[in-house]
């Protein structure tokens, strides 16, 4: 139905004319990893297949968008007025499969990007632990029978273990542990995670991949260094803010002046932190345009990923959605 409705929407030219109206509404694209095998099947709000992705970036193309960084959005702000078909491509996280996935096509088009990045596992080079569990056990989908000399053994009277079983023993060991439990739940399973450390499936990019990237003109900004804050105190948020411009730092000579929220969560109280650290933008995770009323530390961005259609993701990217939404908020309201 919503198919039906879009296309006729783009067929009576409705797409172009919402992109005429919201023309001074800034765009912030929203992605995260991409799929070097079958994780975009497991979790396609993460990962995109390469091919998704292009498809993107040739529709940004087709519709004029030539992308910015996110210092040219600040300028445009501090100015008091956005320009038209202003446009920000960002990337969270810092999986691996983003340089051969994402990189070559943003290049081709001479676009400007920018990569939030949490700096743990870049640091650490293992598979995202958490992650990688869901992962095993979604694949496999059967428990994980323990071995007799498993490294569990002394922390469960259990023989089998689910994935609840497995994280609520790992939430009170220590992270030494963490690639451990995977090696043997890999192994069980049959998975082979050498393969991964190759092919960057759930992997994060080296300390030298991100280094060579931002020489290649990706803005590298904060994500906190272990994708944690909304959940933290504000002495610990702080430090997750510190300790991830320090490893940015050090990997790219720069200092980081633009931020993203893991997970797009905050506390209100947070913002001042924020704002004491020099950030100069903040985004979410909220799905809309940027209106010149937004604050720079909660700027909303259009959510993409690999359960969105070409369509779909048309009718965000224009503003026709954005004008949809609006409508019926205004029907709401008069009732
Ligand atoms: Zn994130």
């Amino acid at each position: 139905m919503k198919t039906i409705l879009l296309t006729l929407c783009k067929w009576l030219g409705l797409f172009y004319l919402a992109k005429q109206i919201t023309a001074r509404r800034p765009r912030i694209l929203c992605y995260h990893g991409i799929s070097v095998d079958d994780e975009h099947l497991f979790s396609p709000g993460v990962f995109m297949q390469a091919n998704t992705f292009a498809g993107r970036m040739a529709i940004l193309e087709r519709w004029g968008y030539k992308p910015v960084s996110l210092d040219e959005l600040y300028r445009q702000h501090t100015s008091g007025r956005y320009n038209k078909d202003t446009l920000v491509i960002t990337i969270d996280d810092g999986w691996a499969a983003i340089e051969h996935g994402m990189l070559p096509v943003l290049k081709k088009y001479n676009f400007n990007a920018t990569l939030y990045l949490s700096s743990y596992y870049v640091i650490k080079q293992r598979p995202v632990f958490k992650l990688s569990c869901y992962y095993l056990f979604w694949k496999y989908n059967a428990p994980f029978v323990l071995a007799a000399d498993s490294c569990l053994k002394p922390f469960t009277s259990l023989q089998q273990l689910d994935i609840d079983n497995l994280l609520s023993i790992w939430a009170k060991l220590d992270s030494s542990y963490e690639q451990v439990i995977l090696q043997e739940l890999a192994d069980y399973f049959g998975e082979d995670l050498t393969k991964w450390q190759q092919n960057g499936k759930l992997m994060f990019l080296s300390a030298g991949k991100v280094t060579a990237m931002a020489e290649q003109g990706l803005a590298i900004e904060l994500h906190t260094h272990r994708h944690k804050f909304s959940e933290l105190n504000l002495a610990d948020a702080a430090k997750e803010l510190a300790d991830n411009q320090h490893h940015i730092t050090q990997l790219t000579g720069k200092t980081a002046q633009h931020f993203c929220f893991p997970r797009g969560e905050y506390q209100p109280q947070q913002l001042n932190l924020l704002a004491a650290q020099q950030v100069k933008t903040a985004t979410t995770t909220e799905n809309e345009l940027v209106s010149k009323n937004d604050s720079l530390l909660m700027l909303p961005r259009l959510v993409d990923n690999d359960k969105v259609s070409e369509l779909e993701f048309e009718a965000e990217l224009t503003g026709l959605m954005t004008l949809l939404r609006l409508a019926a908020s205004l029907v709401k309201r008069g009732k």
